[in-house]
């Protein structure tokens, strides 16, 4: 299997992201390039992870390390370039990347922590046809640093502990598997942000092949799969990658992922007007995904699209309860920060416009 993780913004100049080295990577450059000993490396990998902006901040450590830090190194936290609070408390977030790419983070706040969605590519060339973020295609990849500097950024921004991480923002994240697989590694780390892997969420098109390869890391983290239509002629034409991997291979992929992780798996299911909301789709639906025993979280679609809208509220309840009245777990989610744009890459997009 090729994975891509050509065009991740690694190195600025000669200098490199060290927000994307995990302890481990500090400890070998730490010995080979300065002689330090690795506690050396645990010291200043830790100071990455608290509210400072440069390698000065770091008091513990000697003066000279520092100037070596600075000379080949830069902190990689994101800078907010803007943000957008819903009457709900989400909190959406324009955040600039070093080559001045725009991408799209939110936060929102449930009783049991603040949770953060982050992006894992500049745009996305997935194409569904309900999300903003592949309007413009693919731009690159984000590195494993810059998904943590979004974090980072985040939680300076609110003061407050980020307990969830949802990997659903713009991008597919197993198109960028080397970085993503990174980024689960660096963020679990318990001398760096330690979330728990049961607090992450990745959220998939349907990249089979990349299905089987996470089911391979065995990590207890909950992938959700965008599903949206029980229908291969439908769904391919909401999502284009279903005319790559259908749906008997996709519920293949995710039947081998539950059996190795024996994690359960989460079904989005956008809810669009006439198009995958009726009754024979909820009942094609209970039979497509009975072999996984999932879960179903019905979302009524938030987009910019007028073409696409959603059934009305109590549409939307009769089809979770006609799901559960015949055995399929399934919750509406909250539709939150609609106010804001909080849909999948709006934000950015709007932005984007505007700057045509
Ligand atoms: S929904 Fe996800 S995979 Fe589809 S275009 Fe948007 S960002 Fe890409």
């Amino acid at each position: 299997m090729l994975f891509i993780n050509e065009g991740a913004l690694l190195k600025v100049g000669m200098k490199e992201n060290i927000l994307s080295f995990t302890s481990e990577e500090l400890k070998s450059v730490f010995k080979q390039k300065y002689n330090q000993p690795s506690y050396r490396a645990v010291q200043v990998f830790g100071w990455l992870y608290k509210d400072i902006s440069s390698f000065d901040e770091m008091q513990n450590v000697p003066k000279k390390l520092r100037e070596n830090l600075t000379r080949d190194f830069f902190n990689g936290q994101m800078g907010i370039f803007q943000s957008h609070r819903s009457h709900d408390g989400t909190e959406k977030f324009l955040l600039k990347c070093q080559d001045d790419n725009i991408i799209e983070a939110v936060k929102m706040e449930y009783h049991h922590g603040t949770s953060v969605c982050i992006s894992t590519q500049v745009g996305c060339e997935m194409g569904c046809i309900f999300c903003a973020s592949g309007r413009e295609g693919l731009v690159r990849n984000l590195s494993a640093g810059e998904m943590i500097g979004q974090i980072l950024a985040i939680q300076k921004h609110a003061k407050k502990r980020i307990s969830n991480i949802v990997l659903m923002g713009a991008g597919e994240p197993l198109q960028n598997f080397i970085e993503v697989q990174k980024f689960l590694e660096l963020v679990h780390d318990p001398k760096g942000l330690n979330v728990g892997y049961r607090h992450i969420t990745l959220s998939t098109c349907g990249l089979v092949p990349e299905i089987y390869n996470l089911a391979e890391l065995n990590l207890p983290i909950t992938l959700a799969i965008s599903l949206h239509s029980p229908s291969d002629i439908e769904r391919s034409r909401i999502m284009p990658i279903n005319r790559k991997y259908p749906l008997k291979d996709l519920i293949y992929a995710c039947l081998a992922y539950t059996k190795k992780t024996k994690r359960r798996i989460t079904f989005e299911y956008a809810l669009i007007k006439g198009k995958n909301d009726t009754i024979a789709d909820a009942e094609a639906l209970i039979k497509l995904i009975k072999p996984v025993s999932g879960h179903v979280n019905l979302i009524p679609i938030n987009t910019t699209d007028t073409k696409l809208q959603a059934p009305d509220l109590q549409w939307v309840q009769n089809f979770n309860e006609f799901l559960n009245s015949h055995g399929q777990n399934a919750t509406i989610r909250r539709n939150m920060g609609s106010d804001i744009n909080a849909a999948c890459g709006q934000l950015r997009w709007q932005y984007l416009k505007k700057s045509e």
